[in-house]
């Protein structure tokens, strides 16, 4: 009944925890989603700062070129200073290769270099509506720069913008950059600040192709990185920026994070099914004891009323000198003087039994022959036992060597095991003390033909106050504390007491003794 509701109990909690553990478990599956988005989000913002940072700077650049052809055709007529400072511009800058200026925006005025093969009317056909739509923005007032690819070249870009000449006519004019070389000379050097800066060493921001993914800048990278975000650049727009992870990224770590929270619950839940089963089980065990303690005080107090009934009344009848016959008054004065025995045997089982688990009980250890102690005891009680209709005998093995016991223990053993196997006997009556050697140990044996003891109840017929629990066992008398005091005396002599035995064929216990060297 106790035990049913403890079973209760513990998988009414086991479950709660189980569920606790199964919804933390869910919570944290799922964030590793969100974690995810909410780091794609953080990276998109942040790289939205830098590409407009590397933009700007492109932009900045770029337009500090317009400026400076801008005001020399602003300033300057004659084609030679036009031609002389746009060659000082190209000889300045690594990236330009060659600076145009169509004057009607129909016929190309200056072509710097000579060397440059460019069919300009071609691109200005091509790209009439945009040309318009700068000429537009030039009459407001801005100067807006537009990348056309070149599709002959490689790398190379034309930038067209719109400036006014010296007659404030509007002029188309033209900047040929090579793409890479202006990606190495002008913007890596806004991506190495930012490298450097506080991205931390996990991240680099790099410049890739977009038709071949490969990487441009920084050269030392890979060239296929592990891009995590990219974006293309105004003005080279075959390029993007791309933010990379060098070392291992936010999100195995969030991942590995995870895992690892994961496998400290999945331990954590192990753990505490593995507690709660101990806890279970002490639990049982204890509650089993006290079960077993108010048991025995009912089995004691059985075991106490019985034999003193028999004195107080056996006493009684002869003190009132209604006994007939000297014959009877004997048998009246043997069955008081056997339960007074039988009385002081109890009392003594126990007063044992505590000195026992107080830790109190002393041996003297003396060289004794366990012969000796086996026959004494089979002396003494040869004829009770065979009173009672067994057959009972003893062969001993004369060459034992001596060993260090303490004498009345032992014999204390023995009387316990003769106890059990006259108690424990149905039909068949015998028992048999043997004792013998084996290569490790010398060893006494007591055996019946009794009622035998399942393989279960052979683990636990040692514990103290144990006792079988089936209907024939409860009717024979007993504190279960006989057995638990044969196996402490075996321990106290470094031995122990084994059994075997099959139910409804009987049982042999072995006090088992090591060897003295
Ligand atoms: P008890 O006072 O009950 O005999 P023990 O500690 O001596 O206490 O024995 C514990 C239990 O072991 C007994 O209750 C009995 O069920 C079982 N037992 C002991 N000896 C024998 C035996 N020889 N044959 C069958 N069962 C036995």
């Amino acid at each position: 009944m106790i035990n049913k509701k403890i079973k209760v109990i513990t998988v009414a909690l086991l479950s709660f925890i189980f569920i606790v553990a199964l919804a933390f478990t869910y919570s944290e599956i799922s964030s590793l989603d969100e974690n995810e988005k909410i780091l794609e989000d953080i990276y998109s913002s942040q790289m939205e700062t830098i590409l407009f940072s590397v933009n700007q700077h492109s932009d900045d650049y770029v337009n500090s070129w317009a400026n400076k052809i801008a005001s020399t055709l602003n300033r300057f007529e004659s084609h030679d200073s036009i031609s002389y400072l746009y060659n000082a511009l190209v000889n300045n800058n690594k990236s330009i290769k060659c600076v145009l200026t169509a004057d009607t925006l129909n016929n190309l005025k200056f072509k710097e270099p000579k060397s440059y093969n460019l069919d300009f009317k071609e691109i200005l056909k091509n790209n009439k509506v945009l040309i318009d739509r700068l000429v537009r923005y030039s009459q407001a007032n801005y100067r807006k720069i537009e990348p056309v690819e070149l599709k002959q070249k490689n790398g190379d870009l034309l930038l067209l913008f719109i400036a006014k000449d010296i007659a404030n006519n509007e002029e188309l004019c033209g900047i040929i950059i090579n793409s890479e070389d202006f990606i190495y000379n002008i913007i890596a050097d806004k991506i190495l600040k930012i490298n450097q800066g506080n991205l931390g060493s996990n991240f680099i921001i790099a410049v890739i192709n977009g038709k071949n993914n490969t990487t441009i800048y920084p050269d030392t990278a890979s060239k296929k990185l592990d891009v995590q975000t990219r974006k293309q650049l105004w003005l080279l727009p075959e390029y993007y920026l791309a933010m990379s992870f060098t070392g291992e990224t936010v999100e195995s770590l969030v991942q590995k994070r995870t895992y690892t929270n994961l496998i400290f619950i999945i331990i954590l839940i192990i753990l505490i099914f593995v507690g709660s089963y101990a806890a279970f089980k002490t639990i049982k065990k204890d509650i089993e004891l006290a079960q077993i303690k108010s048991e025995f005080v009912a089995n004691v107090s059985h075991e106490l009323r019985t034999p003193l009934a028999l004195i107080t009344m056996f006493a009684e009848t002869l003190e009132m000198g209604r006994v007939p016959s000297e014959v009877k008054k004997k048998e009246y004065y043997t069955i008081i003087s056997q339960e007074t025995n039988r009385l002081s045997k109890i009392v003594n089982k126990i007063l044992n039994f505590s000195k026992m688990e107080a830790g109190k009980r002393t041996y003297s250890f003396d060289l004794i022959d366990i012969n000796d102690v086996a026959c004494e005891v089979f002396n003494t009680y040869k004829f009770h036992v065979r009173n009672k209709g067994f057959k009972f005998e003893i062969k001993v093995d004369d060459s034992l060597p001596l060993i260090k016991a303490d004498k009345d223990a032992i014999g204390e053993a023995i009387i316990n095991l003769i106890d059990n196997a006259v108690k424990y006997s149905e039909d068949e009556k015998e028992i048999k003390i043997t004792t013998g050697t084996t290569d490790e140990n010398i060893y006494l044996e007591v055996a019946d033909k009794g009622i035998g003891i399942s393989e279960e109840n052979q683990k636990r017929i040692f514990d103290k106050f144990f006792r079988v629990t089936s209907n024939l066992v409860h009717n024979t008398k007993g504190t279960g504390l006989g057995l638990s005091l044969v196996k402490h005396i075996m321990e106290a002599h470094k031995g122990d007491v084994t059994v075997t035995s099959t139910l409804w064929k009987g049982s042999t216990f072995r006090l088992v003794f090591p060897i003295e060297n």
